[in-house]
């Protein structure tokens, strides 16, 4: 299969979890470049501040090639343009991230209909892993070893501690 050239991967990533990594994986796959642009203007409250969420993502995502990491403010459609880039990749996996999803997809497309979203499906063991869920676990103190990569392990565990105090 010929390979396209580069591919946005937008979202919150508070933090990033083994879900993400997952479909950053295959994506490099079919992409030569990912580029994983964290959204600084969110409408989630985020328990990292924007340098943290890119922090963990770059220290998970270590020895990794044909990786950048970045950073956007507004909408999502001017940062594609300002890059020369016409594919967004998001992931999917419930019926509600594809309400979602559904949604964003039509809405960029009205506002850049140059621009394509492709979706890639979870895999099995990572279907519920989401961001908010990991970070609920390890409010109460539940074990998320196997949920995210080991500096964000350490990252959230500094976070609470932190604000126990
Ligand atoms: P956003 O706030 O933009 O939804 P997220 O960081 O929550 O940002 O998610 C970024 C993208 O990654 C979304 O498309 C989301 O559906 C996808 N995603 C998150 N977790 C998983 C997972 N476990 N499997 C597949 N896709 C996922």
């Amino acid at each position: 299969m010929k390979k396209k050239f580069a591919v946005i991967y937008p979202g919150t990533f508070d933090p990033i979890t083994i879900g993400h990594i997952n479909i950053i994986k295959r994506a490099l796959r079919i992409f030569n470049k990912v580029i994983i642009a964290v959204a600084e203007d969110t409408s989630k409250k985020t328990l990292f501040t924007t340098k943290e969420r890119v922090l963990m993502i770059k220290e998970s995502l270590k020895g990794y090639k044909n990786v950048e990491i970045d950073t956007f403010k507004g909408l999502l459609m001017d940062y594609a343009k300002k890059k020369g880039i016409n594919t967004i990749l998001r992931g999917l996996r419930t019926v509600q991230d594809f309400e979602y999803e559904l949604q964003m997809a039509l809405a960029n497309k009205k506002l850049n209909p140059e621009c394509e979203t492709i979706f890639m499906m979870t895999e099995g063991a990572y279907s519920y892993f989401s961001s908010s869920l990991i970070k609920e676990i390890a409010h109460l103190k539940g074990n998320i070893k196997n949920m995210v990569p080991s500096p964000v392990e350490k990252m959230i565990k500094r976070k609470f501690q932190s604000k126990e105090v």
